[in-house]
């Protein structure tokens, strides 16, 4: 499996009291590298604007590449634009399109993109909610229109609703998302009643809803919803935010909770994917639950699919 990730991603400075803080990448590939053997790590490249330009209004790409802060400057109350945010974000989603090449390349079959900025809140238009670009978008627009594929699921469980990525595609029947999130939680979106053209798949649950009601939400509506749409690619924006431990949300959720989801979503991509899973970093504010849920979720993207993984 390959990892891609870039120090500069390091540098997205967003002060001193923000939850989306640099130590979190650094405590996710530190773990990853201390505790999962076998990983293959890459620098990301910088994505080009062609790739961004797939989902991003030329309005964005200016806003987060050429406003050139001298400081840090906040473009709304959660989103930091700093000196070095705009290498980060190239970065971040320069990630997810070597990630995507790798996979259908058949260099890899699965690949992990530890970066922040995180994306899933960006929509086509503007940043918010700690994201600047649209990374797993991004991603998915690179697959369909420069790999010629038809058909890209995204799994999204981030305790948050990626209203960017919703909106990104509610009118693109090739993208099906389907995302459980808390709610009410930022950014109140993500009603069940919210279907896109049949291709958007919400499954909210309440605050303290707990391991089982996550799992039944996957089981009965969500995975099914992917496994019927039998996926050429399957991305996933895996926000670790979900943890009981994670400040900014209460849905408490255990490590082993991504480890069992992780093995479920590659068993569908080995049915129909060629096993192929491309994961991006979004959020999750504990940096001992980043630490613990990532690993989990990187074993299971290794040991996923063929070889069954006893769950811990
Ligand atoms: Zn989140």
């Amino acid at each position: 499996m390959h990892v891609y990730t870039h120090p500069a991603c390091l540098a997205h400075d967003t002060g001193p009291t923000h939850a989306e803080r640099p130590q979190r990448l650094a405590a996710v590939t530190q773990a990853l590298r201390e505790r999962v053997p076998g990983l293959q790590w890459h620098e990301a490249p910088r994505a080009g604007v062609d790739a961004l330009s797939r989902a991003h209004a030329p309005s964005l790409l200016s806003t987060v590449l050429e406003t050139a802060p001298a400081g840090r400057i906040m473009l709304d109350p959660d989103t930091a634009l700093s000196p070095d945010s705009a290498e980060a974000a190239l970065r971040a989603a320069g990630a997810a399109i070597a990630a995507v090449d790798a996979v259908l390349g058949g260099a890899t079959a699965r690949a992990f993109c530890a970066v922040r900025p995180p994306g899933h809140h960006a929509t086509r238009d503007t940043a918010m909610g700690f994201c600047l670009f649209n990374n797993v978008a991004v991603a998915a627009l690179h697959a369909l229109d420069v790999h010629g594929l038809s058909r890209v699921a995204i799994a999204d469980f981030d305790v948050h609703h990626g209203n960017g990525t919703q909106a990104i595609f509610e009118r693109d029947p090739r993208v099906l998302f389907a995302s459980s999130h808390q709610m009410p939680l930022y950014p109140d979106t993500g009603h069940a009643s919210e279907r896109g053209v049949g291709n958007i798949v919400n499954a909210p649950l309440p605050p303290g809803a707990g391991s089982e009601a996550f799992r039944a939400a996957w089981e009965s509506k969500l995975l099914p919803a992917i496994d019927a749409f039998a996926p050429q690619l399957l991305l996933v924006s895996a926000g670790f935010d979900a943890h009981r431990r994670d400040p900014l949300a209460q849905l408490q959720l255990e490590a082993d909770d991504y480890a069992w989801l992780t093995m479920r979503l590659a068993a569908i991509a080995e049915q129909h994917a060629g096993g192929r899973i491309v994961s991006l970093l979004e959020g999750g504010y504990d940096l001992d639950a980043l630490r613990d849920c990532s690993v989990a979720h990187a074993q299971a993207l290794l040991a996923g699919g063929r070889t069954p993984l006893p769950m811990a």
